[in-house]
Parts: C-alpha cells; structure tokens; sequence
C-alpha cells in the first residue's frame, strides 16, 4: 500500500492516492493537487514518491499517504474559518495543504528546530503562499509544540506530526469542543490515536493504526541523534 501510488508528476501522485481510496473525497484530492511537493523536499527527483524523504536536523518529510490520512481524519473539522494547529511542521507542507482546506481560519505550524521553520516559510513561498503568510493565515513560529500554541488556540483540530510518548495534556486542553487531535502516541510501537472533545468538553480516544514516525522530543535530542 506504501509505495504503490508514486507518481510521475504531482498530479499523478494525488491521483494514485485517490485510485487506490487512500484519499476518498473531493475536498482532500483538490487540496493535496494545489500543493506541489516539489517545493517541500531536498530530492527534487522524489518529490513524487509515496515515501518520507530526510529534510535534514533529523527530521523527515512524511509520506505523501500519511499526510492524506491525517488529513481526511481530521476533514469533518477543517472548514471556513476554522482554526488548525500543526506540532512538528518541518517542511512547512500540511500546512499547505490545510491551509486551502480553512479557508479565511488560520493554520499554526510549530516547529522546534528555527532553521526548518525558516526553510518552511520559504517552501510556502515558493508554492505561493506568501500573501497567506503576509497576511496571518499561515503562522510558521518556532517553539517547544508539546506545550502547543497558547496565542492562538483553541483549535478545530490538531496535527501532530512526530511521536509523543504520551498525549500531552496542554494539547487536550488547547482543543476546542467539537474539536479532534491526530497524534501518534509510542516510543518503540506506535498507534495513531484519535482525540475527540465533544461540545461539553468530554475526551475520547481511538486508536487508527500502527505508524513509525520521529519522536516529539527536546529539541537537544534530536539535534543529538541527528
Ligand atoms: N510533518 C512534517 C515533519 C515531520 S518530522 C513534514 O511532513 O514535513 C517531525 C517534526 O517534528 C520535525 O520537523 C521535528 O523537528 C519536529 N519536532 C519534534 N519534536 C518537536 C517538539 N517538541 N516541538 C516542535 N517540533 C518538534
């Protein structure tokens, strides 16, 4: 399933992903295609490969069929206006991506490590997006997102893109009800687990699936084992 739906071209690549039910809805499909992986990724030449690829500082871009899941767990709460936080947004490209998904909301990315961060922004502006920047649709800031982004929150929904040993609590308490989190949770196993706030507050959680992704870490340690 991982690696069948490389493609040529972007277009490709998103139209495999979509063949083989990967992304299952229109909104998802035409929001992946306005995004160019190209401008997210060192190996220009795998740009379309449905694999992560190194971005350097020990961080990874995912792959192309990670980031259609999230996204499409995390759809019923992407709309107008909505409010989206991405912990460990690296190349800068779900932000992107949900960022055509909210329109006139705001995505955060929070990344730990200030030259991805920098790298990120250019990325965004390379793909067109500097106006969103400009103007605070797109927020690129660099910071411990264990901690989440106070400023900004609540959230409609939370991505979390790199694996935390145990859910942190100042997520939970940054997500809006209704609101939904997409975290993987493990050190050596990992499971994607769904956190879902209701409109009283209440939290549950699903476990989606088993996943390999770096650790969400001290910014030290990863500089360390990098
Ligand atoms: N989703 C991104 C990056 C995934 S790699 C993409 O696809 O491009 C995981 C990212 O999490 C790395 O960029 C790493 O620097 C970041 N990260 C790890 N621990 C973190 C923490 N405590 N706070 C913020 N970012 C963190």
């Amino acid at each position: 399933m991982a690696w069948r739906c490389s493609g040529r071209t972007n277009a490709d690549l998103i139209a495999n992903m979509h063949t083989a039910r990967i992304i299952t809805t229109d909104r998802v499909k035409e929001a992946m295609t306005k995004v160019d992986r190209a401008n997210y990724v060192m190996r220009k030449s795998e740009a379309y490969e449905d694999s992560p690829q190194p971005i350097g500082h020990g961080a990874t871009i995912s792959a192309p069929h990670m980031h259609a899941h999230a996204i499409e767990h995390l759809l019923d709460y992407l709309g107008p206006g909505k409010r989206v936080l991405d912990v460990g947004s690296g190349s800068g490209y779900l932000c992107a991506v949900l960022h055509h998904l909210v329109p006139g909301g705001i995505v955060v990315g929070i990344d730990h490590i200030p030259e991805l961060v920098d790298w990120s922004r250019d990325n965004l502006r390379k793909d067109g997006l500097g106006p969103a920047l400009d103007k605070g649709e797109i927020v690129m800031v660099t910071g411990d997102g264990r901690q989440g982004y106070s400023d900004l929150a609540p959230y409609d929904a939370i991505h979390v893109g790199a694996a935390a040993p145990t859910i942190p609590q100042q997520l939970v308490d940054q997500l809006k009800g209704p609101g939904r989190m997409f975290i993987p949770v493990g050190t050596f196993a990992q499971q994607i687990v769904q956190v879902d706030k209701d409109e009283k507050g209440n939290v549950t959680k699903k476990n989606l699936m088993g996943v390999m992704y770096v650790p969400l870490t001290d910014a030290k340690g990863q500089q360390r084992s990098y």
